[in-house]
């Protein structure tokens, strides 16, 4: 048995409220989409806040249906969603990852910590926003940006840039392809946990815009843990849990509102 498909039956998802007056140090709640609660030493980082209510927005144009997005609801309410939270990461400013309802529910004396490209932006909105260039010190933590590339050939241009971050061994890839700065990624941070956006997403007449599962495949053979999100919740993403699970069966693929316990 090689070290991945140990990690992959260890490291198994479990449900929410499995926890409660438990004390767990590492652990990660999908609440939909990227967005991700991640808590690390005591520390309560919220991860790409899509927080508007289901059907609030119309479908990505482009793309081969016409639901609107989100198609699904918030697990918890908003309110529980931000409270205790210690600080954000914003991969990038795509409507999937921060939205109006990010905008309209999060503190903004929290720390926000963005790629410099969307610093602006954020700080128009009255965000505590924190570039991260290289890396950044968050109390007793580092918090490193690294690189992707949001699909292939010129789509990438015009979707890029976008941006990962690797805080105590986790590393959100972001919406990304496999490619070199993922490869990169993982050989500078050596992360013992990756949460990559699967699905696939694509245009009607794109390649695939974020990991297909050969991709996250690649993740899979330098990473011990992989923990598979960004599904089922967009009207362009096209993989689904199950075609997860069954392509990649040591992944942890949670549930929205699901708690998965982090190797230490
Ligand atoms: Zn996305």
């Amino acid at each position: 048995m090689t070290s991945h498909q140990r990690s992959g039956s260890r490291w198994s998802s479990r449900a929410w409220t499995c926890h409660f007056g438990v004390e767990v140090t590492r652990r990660l709640t999908l609440i939909r989409n990227a967005t991700v609660l991640l808590e690390l030493e005591g520390q309560r980082f919220l991860v790409d806040p899509m927080l508007d209510e289901a059907g609030a927005r119309p479908p990505v144009e482009n793309t081969e249906n016409d639901c609107r997005n989100p198609l699904v609801p918030l697990p918890l309410p908003v309110e529980e969603i931000v409270a205790g939270v210690d600080a954000v990461l914003v991969t990038h400013l795509h409507r999937d990852h921060f939205d109006d309802g990010a905008v309209r529910h999060l503190p903004r004396d929290l720390p926000l910590y963005c790629q410099p490209e969307d610093e602006e932006r954020l700080r128009s909105y009255g965000f505590e926003a924190r570039p991260v260039r290289d890396s950044v010190v968050h109390g007793s933590l580092r918090i490193s940006r690294t690189g992707g590339q949001h699909g292939h050939g010129a789509t990438a241009g015009e979707l890029g840039p976008v941006s990962g971050f690797v805080v105590d061994g986790v590393y959100i890839a972001g919406d990304t392809v496999w490619c070199d700065q993922v490869e990169q990624a993982v050989a500078e941070h050596r992360p013992r946990v990756a949460v990559v956006n699967g699905s696939a997403a694509r245009f009607i007449d794109s390649e695939p815009l974020v990991m297909t599962t050969s991709d996250i495949a690649e993740v899979g053979r330098l990473v011990p843990t992989m923990i598979v999100v960004h599904l089922e919740a967009i009207n362009h993403c096209l993989d689904t849990r199950d075609d997860v699970r069954r392509a990649l069966p040591n992944a942890v693929v949670p549930e929205d509102g699901e708690t998965v316990e982090l190797p230490t």
